[in-house]
C-alpha cells in the first residue's frame, strides 16, 4: 500500500506567535503567582470549554496549593472567525460556587462579550470573590470593559490557533500558538 506524504497540522501554520517554551515559562509564572496570592484560600478555577483546556491543564500543574476545578461550556463563535455576540450556556457548573474564591480561567479575550456575560452569570451565584486569569489578551477589538487580573500575553488582532484554540474544531493540539495560513480559510481543503 502506498501512503501519501504525511500532511500535518503544522503545514497550515503561517507563523508561530508564541512557542511552546514561551508558553511553558509564562504559565509557570502565572501558576506561581496564583499559588502565592491564593495560599490558604482553596480557590475554585472555573474554566470555559473547549479552548481553555490546555491552558487549564498546564496552569493547575504549575500551582501548588489545594484547589478545585469546574468547567462550563458556552457558545460564542460558530465555525468562522468572527464573534456572533450571542452567548448560550451549553454546560453549567457542576458544583455551587457560593462563598468560594473563584478564578475564571480563559483562553483568550477578544471583544470581551463572552466573558462579560459569563461574569454576570457567575456573580449571581454569590462567590466570595472572582478574578480573571486569561492566557491571551487581544485588546484591539474590545467591546466590553473587563478588568483582567492575570494575563499571559497581550497579542495583536490576528486570529490565532493552537494550545487549545481551534479553527473549525481543528488545531487545538498544536503545542504553540500560531496564525493560520489564509489559504485555509479561503479554499476548500485538498484531499
Ligand atoms: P470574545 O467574546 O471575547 O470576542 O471571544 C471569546 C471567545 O472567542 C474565546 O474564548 C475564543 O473561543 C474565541 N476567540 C476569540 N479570538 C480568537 C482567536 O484569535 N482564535 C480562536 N481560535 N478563537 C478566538
Amino acid at each position: 500500500m502506498h501512503s501519501a506524504p504525511m500532511r500535518t497540522i503544522h503545514d497550515d501554520v503561517e507563523e508561530v506567535l508564541l512557542s511552546a517554551d514561551a508558553l511553558a515559562d509564562r504559565v509557570a509564572q502565572l501558576g506561581a503567582q496564583l499559588s502565592a496570592d491564593y495560599a490558604g484560600r482553596d480557590p475554585v478555577l472555573v474554566s470555559v470549554l473547549k479552548g481553555s483546556i490546555v491552558f487549564l491543564a498546564d496552569l493547575i500543574r504549575a500551582m501548588e496549593i489545594p484547589l478545585s476545578v469546574d468547567l462550563m461550556e458556552v457558545s460564542s463563535y460558530g465555525s468562522g472567525t468572527e464573534t456572533s455576540g450571542q452567548v448560550r450556556i451549553l454546560k453549567d457548573l457542576s458544583a455551587s460556587i457560593e462563598g468560594r474564591e473563584v478564578i475564571v480561567v480563559e483562553d483568550i479575550i477578544d471583544t470581551g462579550l463572552t466573558l462579560n456575560y459569563l461574569l454576570r452569570y457567575l456573580w449571581e451565584r454569590n462567590p466570595a470573590s472572582m478574578r480573571i486569569c486569561c492566557l491571551l489578551d487581544k485588546p484591539a477589538r474590545r467591546l466590553a470593559e473587563i478588568e483582567i487580573d492575570y494575563t499571559g500575553f497581550t497579542i495583536p488582532d490576528r486570529f490565532v490557533i493552537g494550545y487549545g484554540l481551534d479553527y473549525d474544531e481543528r488545531y487545538r493540539n498544536l503545542p504553540y500558538v500560531g496564525v493560520l495560513r489564509p489559504s485555509v480559510y479561503s479554499s476548500p481543503s485538498e484531499e
